[in-house]
């Protein structure tokens, strides 16, 4: 089974030189993350990974959860119930949680970098306590006093976990034709009656309650997603002094069998007049569940992020242990039967496409997370607003890109493995089926490319756009004319150029026809993702560069950087340029199609 190694070097690099943490030093959740605090916080959650919940990831695949049919509870594979009672002692599901409420208030940032490490090691189990995470996120934001007093401290400390209840039989994407319905009662409360399905983490043995957020209707609502209201709902009712009360009316009919996270309970929930309680305003409901929805979005790019990582680590070990044919300009070891694989230019391409893609996203990740946590908590309006510009319009491209790149890295990690990658044995198959969700829930990603080009390119009269540009125009103007960085900046440049004449010609088409929108979508977001992905390149190479000049002590690190992001400029970019001539072929070779054709 694949050994996970958490990249703590990489981490160190990104925390201490990469990342620009001086507008932060305000925020009242910086006040105890100094840089030795950091450091341990993620020592610590690289030890939790490696140990603990990585060797029961291939157990929880084979076993899978299993659902009890006559009490509808879900057990969950050997080893996770401890490993899940490990993980809370330990403090790590309220690591970034409000402090008034049992928390410990580190930044958003370095929960990204330990959820990382948690996905990379074991998919599934993540899945609890993200979902939880999620939920909590929901009811800090919009939730009474009450309904906080009430469930937070549970939810933070772990004892009680959270899910999310959109999707129901005939609609995922469009939930504007959600059916679940909530009838007002005398005491304030509501009765929750419908079904709801594909649920994660809907049902299981880890916890004492599990807080359900639920998408339903009120009989009086108007028709569609402005209609829509969002319903805490307890398994167990929670009395007056906080215990447990009776069951509530709700629960698991049906576990689904699926191609990967086979530890993660994908649930079909019932609910039959249920008690429910409102959170925020009635037919508000769809906006307050995006609070989670757009946290839930970088974290299940973070997945894709943090399986494509340990995908990566499995297929360099092979890649030097198999030895099969000699090195084109001749044997690299003569003295054993044949060359390692790495010695072959197209296994060192994918390996290298791999780490370009995971080093670059890994820093794209927390330069963004840098951003939702000055968005979430700086003092400053003007400091707060500049910050959600480049988290709304990066959301789905870190959504998107990252998870695209897990499935991609995931399945080169599968090829240099050959047979064996396709074999059980050898575990790496189980990151190629893990990932592949990735892609599909926290909204599919060609919703997210809709996102992308028919929101958040025309929000905000193009502040999300320039939030990118002037950030990236001012780097290029730092540092062009640096004849040793001309092979970083200039393609930097030119790529930014392509971009920005690309935005232009898709918003002049799509004003003009709105199909144009979604025709140029998913090549569009690709697009944006390697113009951003060359700008985390750009600036890591200059650092490395610098720390080359001076003498670094570490110096196999800066040069290993330095290199990739010379594959990355020359090996992974031109892809902008096909990508941009099939934007300009526009909707019509999609739309001329007949139907009956197809
Ligand atoms: C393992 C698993 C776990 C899940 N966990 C949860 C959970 O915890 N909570 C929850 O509520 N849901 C959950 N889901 C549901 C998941 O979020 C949905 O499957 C997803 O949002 C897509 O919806 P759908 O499957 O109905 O696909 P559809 O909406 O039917 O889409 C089918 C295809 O059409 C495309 N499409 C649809 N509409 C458009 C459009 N307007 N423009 C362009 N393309 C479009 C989609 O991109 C997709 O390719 C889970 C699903 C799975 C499989």
């Amino acid at each position: 089974m694949p050994a996970y190694k958490a990249p703590l070097d990489d981490f160190d690099f990104l925390y201490n030189e990469f990342l620009d943490l001086s507008a932060c030093a305000e925020l009242p959740t910086m006040a105890d993350a100094s840089p030795d605090v950091v450091e341990a916080v993620l020592d610590e959650a690289a030890k939790v990974a490696e140990t603990v919940l990585q060797p029961i990831n291939a157990v929880g695949d084979e076993i899978g959860c299993r659902l009890d049919e006559a009490s509808a509870e879900v057990r969950m594979p050997e080893g996770f119930g401890e490993a899940y009672r490990a993980y809370r002692e330990g403090g790590w599901t309220g690591l970034v949680a409000d402090p008034e409420y049992g928390g410990q208030g580190l930044p958003s940032f370095v929960g990204l970098a330990v959820s990382e490490m948690i996905n990379a090691a074991n998919a599934s189990f993540a899945a609890y306590p993200g979902l939880t995470l999620g939920a909590y996120e929901v009811i800090h934001h919009h939730g009474s006093e009450e309904q906080k007093a009430t469930y937070l401290p549970r939810m933070i400390s772990g004892e009680w976990a959270g899910t999310m209840n959109l999707t129901e039989p005939h609609c995922g994407t469009d939930l504007g034709l959600l059916r679940t319905r909530a009838e007002r009662a005398e005491d304030g409360s509501y009765r929750i009656t419908g079904k709801k399905i594909w649920i994660s983490a809907g049902e299981h043995d880890m916890v004492d309650n599990i807080i359900h957020l639920v998408l339903a209707r009120t009989p009086d609502a108007p028709a569609g997603t402005r209609g829509i209201s969002l319903f805490l709902v307890p398994k167990f009712l929670v009395e007056a002094d906080g215990s447990l009360g009776a069951r509530n009316g709700v629960k698991c009919v049906g576990l689904e069998k699926k191609m990967g996270i086979k530890a993660s309970a994908t649930c079909e929930m019932e609910y039959s007049g249920a008690v429910g309680f409102l959170i925020g305003e009635e037919n508000r409901g769809l906006g307050h569940m995006f609070t989670m929805m757009n946290a839930a979005r970088l974290v299940t790019g973070i997945q894709g992020l943090g399986m494509a990582s340990a995908a990566y680590q499995a297929a360099v070990a092979f890649a030097r242990e198999r030895l099969q044919g000699r090195s084109l300009d001749g044997p690299k070891f003569p003295d054993q039967a044949a060359d390692p694989i790495l010695v072959h230019p197209d296994v060192r391409k994918m390996l290298l496409i791999s780490r370009a893609s995971i080093e670059g996203a890994r820093a794209l990740g927390l330069y963004t997370g840098v951003q939702l946590e000055l968005e979430m908590h700086h003092p400053d309006e003007p400091v707060r607003r500049q910050a959600g510009y480049w988290v709304a319009l990066m959301t789905p491209i870190i959504k998107a890109y990252f998870t695209d790149l897990g499935s991609e890295v995931a399945n080169l990690g599968m090829q240099v493995h050959g047979g064996a990658g396709y074999v059980r044995d050898t575990g790496v198959e189980q990151f190629a089926r893990d990932v592949r969700i990735t892609q599909i829930y926290e909204g599919t990603n060609g919703v997210q490319a809709l996102d992308l080009v028919g929101r958040k390119l025309v929000a905000n009269n193009g502040e999300n756009l320039k939030a990118f540009f002037t950030p990236v125009m001012a780097f290029i103007a730092e540092h062009e004319g640096q004849d040793e960085l001309a092979e970083f900046i200039d393609p930097l440049r030119d790529n930014a150029q392509l971009l920005q004449d690309t935005t232009a010609w898709v918003y002049q088409q799509m004003s003009r026809n709105p199909l144009e929108a979604g025709a140029a979508g998913t090549d569009y977001l690709r697009l944006f993702a390697l113009t951003a992905m060359a700008f985390m390149w750009a600036k890591m190479a200059v650092l490395a560069a610098g720390q080359l000049d001076q003498g670094a002590a570490n110096k196999g690190f800066y040069q290993a950087k330095l290199d990739t992001a010379r594959f990355f400029m020359t090996r992974m970019l031109p892809e902008t340029r096909s990508l941009a001539a099939k934007i300009r072929a526009g909707a019509a070779p999609l739309m001329d199609f007949h139907d009956d054709a197809f």
